[in-house]
């Protein structure tokens, strides 16, 4: 990925990354079911094809999961388009999110458009280090990064008044629970690496209430943190 600062005219593209791309793009998410008139509006403000390698970007606007190296993918943007309404459907108003598996930052970008504080961490350094570098370039500001494993959460800036995770672990993380505000959502992939289900979990004043939802693919949320 190229690291040069960021200007209009690449934000907005030519031809396959052109801003009329990615607005088909987005007619193409409400078709398949997006409501969420906040969630479209982000992705349609977020440059994906800046997200990736030179060679790819012509792909930025398939709705299709892409790798970013390192083994991982970029996510499909219509399960983050999904997974951005269903953490902020919730019934408090979500201003400070975690995510886990901050990848290339495509994911994070879109919330940053959308509550006041994204708190995102990622175990894989390259990564992290590539999204911290790109995000401000592309006037994202409000982000706090972390090189660790999010399967501990961040306990330092808990509650979170939601929790999205972009890396499917085998059973919920305890510490995400334990961190989400009462009211606020966890949305997680759930399963192993044949079968994952995406989950939304509520914290009640009394305990959690699950609902299992789409059927997903998602890179497996390892333990530990790595370069
Ligand atoms: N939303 C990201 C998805 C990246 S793929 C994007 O669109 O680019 C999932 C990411 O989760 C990978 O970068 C992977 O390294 C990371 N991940 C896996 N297990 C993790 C863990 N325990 N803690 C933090 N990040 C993790």
């Amino acid at each position: 990925m190229t690291m040069t600062p960021r200007n209009a005219a690449q934000r907005n593209g030519i031809g396959m990354t052109s801003l009329r791309t990615r607005h088909s793009m987005v007619e193409r998410l409400r078709a398949s079911g997006i409501r969420k008139q906040e969630a479209l509006d982000a992705l349609a403000k977020t440059p994906r094809h800046l997200f990736l390698d030179e060679a790819l970007a012509h792909k930025a606007y398939e709705d299709t999961a892409l790798p970013i190296g390192k083994q991982q993918t970029i996510s499909q943007p219509f399960i983050v388009a999904l997974m951005t309404e269903m953490v902020l459907d919730s019934e408090i108003e979500v201003k400070k999110m975690l995510e886990v598996g901050t990848g290339c930052g495509y994911q994070t970008a879109v919330l940053a458009q959308l509550v006041n504080w994204v708190f995102t961490v990622e175990r894989i350094g390259s990564l992290q280090c590539q999204a911290k570098a790109l995000l401000p370039q592309l006037g994202y500001h409000n982000i706090s990064y972390l090189n660790a494993d999010g399967f501990d959460g961040w306990a330092s800036n808990q509650p979170f008044d939601g929790i999205l995770a972009a890396a499917a672990p085998q059973q919920v993380p305890t510490a995400l629970l334990a961190q989400l505000r009462v009211g606020g959502r966890l949305v997680i992939p759930v399963g192993d690496r044949a079968v994952q289900n995406l989950r939304i979990i509520t914290r009640t004043a009394n305990g959690f209430a699950e609902q299992l939802r789409e059927a997903v693919c998602f890179v497996p949320m390892l333990r530990g943190q790595t370069g």
